[in-house]
């Protein structure tokens, strides 16, 4: 197996992956996060293969990791980009953000394998990371527990014979609300999540299911399929990770339990499997069960279907609007509905245009940052 270079070493799937590569014993080759923190020192003394990069170090981080590492030390974006374009390597991109979306391209344009965690590099600039994997050579392969399901599904199918890609959702912690019964949620309620702990935007985003609308526009960059092969089906227990649906009618289904190292492992084993550390899974007593969305309850996910189909930089307005409106909702400056006419109106006033490269990406994010900044004073 190729040797690893971790981006986001020090968060949730940076983690979750070395444990991956110990118990895989995989070569590290890179490290990377945003602080030079002990975390990440911990990290490089243990695979002492590895360059380790930090994007915003403070002064004394900076110096402790040159005093400690030398050569090895790298600083700022130029650094983590560095390490993303390696040859030869499978580059786990676990950024949180937008800057995960520069690490994507390079880990592309150098022929490498990415295994995506990153959901900003295909929602903000799925058509820019597209372009980077036709033209680089490189292989793409996604590690958000759904799209590896669908993935694992499509091994060995011919895309013609594909009908509908069926993503399931847990349906977060309003699910069964009727519409207009959410105009009064608290931070705490939305920050209830019933079966993932992830961050609190993620949570939020669970909340409104623009998070389900986001990974809607992942599988369309991911697989190919248009927006109306793409279906959302809510079913709370977890446990089936995402469907496909064949021409002849048949359906492939990709069950387990929700553990993130599941979908890492096999990301970077594929197109083998290596035993992983569940113990077996059993079906017996269990209740699975699932129900449409509601769109009228949850109209981010029209939302985000609507962005998607718009395309170019509809989905970067979206994106960057919705962490601004989270951010306030958090904060306590706009209400749990206000999210939504955050997201509409900014969507409206930015008209969607073609995205080329990365830098139109970040003018398109900046743009929708100051728009949303302003409509979130009057929301
Ligand atoms: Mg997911």
């Amino acid at each position: 197996m190729r040797p690893l270079v971790v981006l986001g070493a020090t968060g949730s799937i940076g983690r979750q992956t070395l444990d991956v590569a110990r118990r895989l014993g995989l070569l590290v080759e890179g490290l990377a996060a945003r602080r030079g923190s002990e975390e990440l020192a911990e990290g490089a003394r243990e695979f002492p293969e590895s360059q380790v990069a930090a994007s915003s170090p403070t002064i004394e981080e900076r110096n402790r990791f040159v005093e400690e590492f030398g050569e090895r030390a790298r600083f700022g974006p130029e650094g983590v980009e560095s390490l993303a374009a390696r040859s030869g390597v499978t580059v786990v991109n676990g950024v949180v953000g937008a800057a995960g979306l520069v690490a994507s391209v390079a880990a592309l344009r150098a022929g490498n394998r990415l295994a995506l965690a990153n959901k900003e590099s295909l929602v903000a600039g799925g058509p820019v990371v597209s372009r980077a994997l036709a033209e680089g050579g490189g292989e793409l392969i996604p590690v958000d527990s759904e799209h590896s399901a669908l993935f694992q599904c499509l091994v060995g199918e011919d895309p013609a014979g594909v009908h509908r890609l069926i993503l399931t959702a847990s349906g977060g912690p309003f699910r069964g609300s009727r519409p207009g019964e959410l105009d009064e949620v608290t931070v705490e309620e939305a920050l209830t999540h019933p079966t993932w702990k992830m961050g609190p935007r993620i949570t939020i985003d669970s909340a409104t299911l623009l998070n389900k609308g986001f990974e809607v526009i992942e599988a369309h960059h991911l697989f190919g399929m248009s927006y109306d092969q793409i279906e959302v089906v809510i079913h709370p227990e977890s446990v089936v990770h995402s469907l496909v649906e064949f021409a002849d009618g048949s359906l492939k289904a990709h069950l387990g339990e929700p553990d993130m190292r599941v979908p890492i492992q096999y990301a970077i084993t594929h197109p083998e499997r290596a035993p992983g550390m569940m113990g077996p899974f059993s079906l017996a007593g269990r209740t699975l069960t699932f129900e449409e969305p509601d769109l009228e309850a949850f109209p981010a996910l029209g939302l985000a279907y609507q962005a998607g189909r718009a395309g170019g930089s509809a989905p970067t307005v979206l994106n960057a609007a919705d962490e601004m409106a989270v951010q306030a909702f958090l904060e306590r400056r706009l209400s749990f509905p206000g999210i939504l006419r955050v997201l509409e109106r900014s969507l409206e006033r930015i008209p969607p245009r073609p995205l080329e490269d990365v830098a139109d990406v970040q003018e398109v994010d900046r743009e929708a940052r100051a728009v949303a900044r302003e409509l979130i004073g009057a929301c």
